[in-house]
């Protein structure tokens, strides 16, 4: 592809509505443009790196036995309404009618769909396992798209659905899943964890989600150095407390905390730590008040306490509903006499006693509070999210936190979908059973923006050499001089006899000009040719991830080009470790 009569148009500033580093850098590398919220276009070379993704999980599915399908965007509410999820979904699940009334939706995820397709084929169990997948376009409207690619509304997923005789079917197929996901990341050049998940809304028996290692990455996972274990903090498992101390302390007394609302004005007010407070927290689950209390330094994990109540909907209570429930402003809130009827404590709350908490009175707390003695605790449950230095559930090591941004989603679903739909064979025996089912999700456009949160830096993207919508950019810095373009379309005849995807540089821009857009767009291999070089017989490779400069000579270009080309992926595969 020559520049010059290629779509990039770049950009110097970013849109003013881009908050996170991929959103400004696909914007001015001219790779996407924004039609409506969390709904982009794909520009030439937002969609080469897509394609560059599709490639590569593809090759992956096909080699894990998955076969491609294409399922359509728009399905009919039955189905929903037979999974029991068009009540469950939410407003993410956007719903509208036909001309004939009926109500549809466009697919957030493809569930209803796949199982509807084998309900009414597969018959015997001589036709299991099968493994489908497809890549397409997805609609969810999320609460907040406000970061590019890396949560849009309309969003380009690939899905995959296994379909099993029995449990252990199914764990082979998760496990063939699981090792092609890995396949995928390891060969998109990406730094990635596995980790423990929750299997949310979609449901299911368990998952694990893979994680693009980046700081800017919106989920936090806990690793241990010491073993292998890892998990989204959302779901890692934290360990009883070791000890408790059940001596009473004196009974509660009052203290007046005016305008104190915080964890950390009382604290300063009292002179404690935040150790020695508790939370409460009131929330609506299900439209029923429940009280939720944690230490004062900690925060309570909604997908916990979601998962321990077992509420379809849970919602932090409204500063209405708070007043109306403790008889006190939002800030004082505290677990004696607390009219609530369920009050559930995370499980630290048990190791200590002489608290001090709200008092459900404004500008009120209490101090010596004893849960076990004062309050009516109807459970103590592990309900906060993961910490650095909390105990590995497996070897007690303290683990330390990383962010990242999650790519990939594998569940294994079991019966969920099956029984819900009906989706029976028969087995050996001639006995009707229900397919075991999972289904594996990554998300392709999201791993574009991922790739560029983890590889970026002051001048723009440094695309991994496998995902680069162009791997080499050759910039011809004297295209009026003939005998520098003459040279410089050698080059491009060679490197594309090479393999590679070459964007010449050959437009009438100053050099400066050509620079900035060269690392900008992120070609991990740059290459410079210009009247001085050639007068040495010389073109300067520069290694956009490492800013390292060399000469390669023009005569005898082929093998030291090969020789630096090998150097640069070297160095990639190295960082990815
Ligand atoms: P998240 O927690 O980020 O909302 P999810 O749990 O809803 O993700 P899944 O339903 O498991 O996601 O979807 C499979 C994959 O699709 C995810 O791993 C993610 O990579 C991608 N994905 C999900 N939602 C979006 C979105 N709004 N925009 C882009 N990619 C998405
Ligand atoms: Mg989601």
């Amino acid at each position: 592809m020559r520049w010059s009569t290629a779509y990039i148009p770049t950009l110097k500033e970013a849109p003013a509505d881009a908050e996170v580093v991929s959103h400004r850098l696909l914007v001015r590398a001219g790779m996407i443009r924004k039609l409506a919220a969390g709904i982009y276009s794909y520009l030439p070379l937002g969609l080469k790196a897509l394609a560059r993704v599709e490639r590569v999980v593809r090759e992956e599915m096909d080699r894990a036995g998955a076969q491609e399908v294409l399922l359509p965007a728009v399905q009919p509410a039955d189905l929903w309404l037979e999974s029991g999820r068009w009540d469950r979904y939410g407003k993410e699940l956007l719903r509208f009618k036909d001309r004939h009334q009926r109500d549809s939706c466009l697919g957030p995820t493809h569930e209803e769909v796949i199982t509807d397709l084998l309900r009414g084929e597969v018959r015997s169990y001589r036709q299991l396992p099968v493994i489908l997948y497809q890549i397409q376009t997805k609609f969810r409207d999320e609460i907040r798209p406000r970061f590019g690619l890396m949560r849009g509304r309309e969003f380009i997923m690939k899905d995959a659905y296994s379909f099993d005789r029995d449990s252990a079917g199914a764990d082979a197929s998760y496990q063939a899943m699981s090792e092609a996901y890995r396949r995928i990341f390891q060969r998109l050049g990406l730094r990635f964890r596995v980790v423990e998940a929750d299997s949310g809304a979609i449901g299911g028996a368990f998952s694990h989600e893979f994680m693009v290692l980046a700081r800017t990455g919106e989920d936090v996972i806990a690793v241990c150095p010491a073993c292998d274990y890892a998990a989204n903090v959302e779901r890692a498992e934290i360990l009883p407390p070791e000890s408790t101390d059940s001596a009473q302390p004196p009974p509660p007394a009052e203290i007046s905390t005016p305008g104190l609302h915080t964890v950390a004005e009382v604290c300063a007010f009292l002179g404690l730590p935040p150790t020695r407070l508790v939370k409460t927290l009131l929330f609506m689950a299900d439209g029923r008040p429940v009280a939720a209390l944690v230490r004062g330094d900690r925060e309570i994990n909604e997908v916990k306490l979601k998962n321990f109540l077992q509420a379809g909907d849970l919602r932090l209570a409204s500063p209405g509903e708070v007043a109306c429930l403790t008889g006190a402003p939002p800030g004082f809130a505290g677990p004696v006499n607390l009219p609530v009827p369920r009050l559930v404590a995370d499980q630290e709350l048990a190791a200590r006693q002489g608290w001090i908490t709200g008092a459900n009175r404004t500008d009120t707390h209490l101090e010596n509070v004893s849960l076990a003695r004062d309050a009516a605790i109807s459970a103590y449950a592990d309900l906060r999210s993961m910490a650095d230095g909390d105990a590995c559930p497996r070897c007690r090591r303290p683990v330390t936190s990383m962010r990242g941004i999650e790519v990939g989603h594998v569940f294994k679903l079991g019966l969920k979908y099956s029984q819900a739909m009906n989706a029976v064979f028969l087995d050996e025996e001639g006995r009707e059973r229900h397919m075991v089912m999972g289904c594996y999700g990554i998300g392709v456009s999201r791993v574009v923006a991922a790739a560029i949160e983890q590889n970026h830096d002051d001048h723009g993207i440094v695309f991994p050499p496998p995902l680069a919508p162009f791997p080499v950019i050759l910039a011809n810095l004297d295209v009026k001089s003939a005998g520098c373009s003459a040279r410089a379309e050698e080059l491009y005849v060679l490197l594309q006899g090479e393999g590679l995807d070459v964007l010449l540089d050959d437009r009438e821009e100053r050099p400066g000009v050509k620079f900035k857009d060269m690392d900008l767009v992120g070609a991990p291999m740059q290459l410079i040719l210009g009247a001085r070089g050639l007068a040495r017989d010389a073109v300067e490779a520069k290694d956009r991830r490492t800013g390292a400069r060399e000469e390669l000579p023009l005569t005898g270009f082929l093998p030291a080009f090969r020789r630096w080309r090998d150097e640069v992926c070297a160095g990639w595969s190295a960082d990815a470790g």
